[in-house]
């Protein structure tokens, strides 16, 4: 792993902060309730407020979103994300999806059943985004070698964010719970495994997906076939 890439693990959601030229890129932004947490760690990494170059979002859902508006205000950062999944920062959006497996179905149930039990847990804060991405667009004027790869299935707007040294932030479009995955809420099954096929084609060293631990994307490819 590269020591650029600091892991910042937000509950059951992970965000990244990587140091690049002059300042910082942070992907993704974890859960409301974590705020104070992800405060302290930029903090604590040098990442002072006004040295957050960039936030990326690698897509809409309120667990990777959860503090965009936070850090626009406190941090002055800009957010950006990919124009398909824009209209899901304007509020709490539950997409129509499926789950893969039984048993991920029972998990994500009971999760959204604790969380309604909690209400004061299940907030979001609205935010707008500053730029909207595209497939293919470069993060080089942020000082950050790598480009967008537009990924959709999971959302209509995932993207993957894979930099020249061959790591690849890809959101929820691969997941490592028990083992590195593909995603398990699925919005559009066709378009996931057409940008499946599209990632491994690529050249891909490591992966850090949103949720669970940084993965060999050969690993993956081990145990996808
Ligand atoms: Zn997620």
């Amino acid at each position: 792993m590269s020591d650029k890439i600091k892991v910042i693990n937000l509950d059951f959601v992970n965000v990244f902060l990587i140091k690049v030229k002059d300042g910082y890129i942070l992907i993704d932004t974890g859960l409301p309730q974590q705020w104070e947490k992800l405060d302290e760690e930029l903090i604590s990494a040098g990442c002072l407020p006004g040295r957050l170059k960039l936030v990326i979002i690698t897509h809409g859902d309120w667990d990777h979103t959860g503090n965009c508006s936070m850090l626009q205000e406190k941090y002055k950062a800009k957010i950006a994300m990919h124009s398909a999944d824009a209209f899901m920062a304007e509020g709490q959006v539950f997409l129509k999806r499926k789950i893969r497996t039984l048993s991920r179905r029972i998990f994500f149930r009971f999760r959204m059943l604790m969380m309604k039990l909690q209400k004061n847990k299940i907030s979001f804060n609205k935010f707008k985004p500053d730029i909207l991405l595209a497939n293919g667009q470069n993060m080089g004027e942020y000082g950050f070698d790598a480009k967008i790869i537009h990924i959709p299935g999971h959302t209509k707007g995932s993207i993957g964010i894979l930099t020249a040294e061959g790591d690849l932030f890809a959101g929820d479009t691969l997941v490592n719970r028990n083992k590195p995955d593909s995603a398990e809420i699925i919005e559009n099954l066709q378009e996931l495994e057409n940008s499946i096929d599209m990632l491994k084609k690529m050249n891909i060293k490591m992966v850090y997906p949103g949720h669970g631990r940084p993965f060999m994307m050969k690993n993956y490819l081990k145990t996808s076939i």
